[in-house]
């Protein structure tokens, strides 16, 4: 990488006026370059400072105005690495993003994402999913039929039938060979069946 490309750095870049013209278009590098200078008194460092500041009012100005084109303005987008809670898997992460909820493209469970005010990234607690939120005293008979995937008018007898095997395929047995996150995800669904089965039951239905 050529020298006039990196943002300023005593160690390499001792003369403070040297900021190449693409520099002074980078908003995060001249925030760094003024990071660099609150560390320094000289009457050269505070110009600087002043021209810094005043251009990055105007960069950033600008960037209000143009919210539409916020995608083609790369000074704002940010390339973050955060490791999935459940499988550990490095996910890249373009920040900023649509949302505030990551789906793991390994394992597919769905993490909260919290940036704080310093550009600190924050993964919380699994985001509740569909699933676990399932609500027994929501039920409907359509939604039972549903869910077992018969039809309205179908007999105990089929009712029982489609019920057992649904519930066969969330078996223990079935899924041990599976990771937790999926053994999980079939003990919730095994829920939802017996549930459902229960309440067609109770309603005469099975
Ligand atoms: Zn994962």
């Amino acid at each position: 990488m050529p020298q006039e490309h990196r943002a300023y750095s005593s160690k390499w870049m001792p003369d403070l006026e040297i900021i190449s013209d693409e520099n002074w278009t980078s908003i995060s590098t001249l925030q760094s370059i003024l990071e660099e200078l609150e560390h320094r008194n000289s009457n050269r460092a505070r110009l600087l400072k002043l021209r810094i500041t005043e251009r990055l009012n105007t960069l950033s100005s600008h960037q209000e105005n143009n919210t539409s084109n916020n995608e083609s303005n790369t000074e704002s987008i940010n390339i973050r690495i955060l490791t999935c809670l459940s499988c550990n898997k490095k996910i890249r992460v373009t920040f900023p993003f649509g949302g505030n909820q990551l789906k793991c493209p390994s394992c597919s469970i769905v993490m909260n994402v919290i940036e704080d005010e310093n550009g600190h990234i924050y993964i919380t607690e699994q985001a509740k999913s569909s699933e676990q939120s399932f609500d027994t005293r929501k039920l409907t008979t359509e939604i039972c039929f549903q869910i077992l995937g018969v039809q309205k008018n179908s007999s105990p007898r089929e009712i029982k039938t489609a019920y057992r095997n649904k519930i066969k395929e969330y078996h223990p047995d079935k899924v041990s060979q599976l990771g937790s996150r999926l053994q999980e995800v079939a003990e919730e669904e095994s829920k939802q069946i017996n549930a459902v089965y229960e309440f067609l039951k109770n309603n005469g239905m099975a």
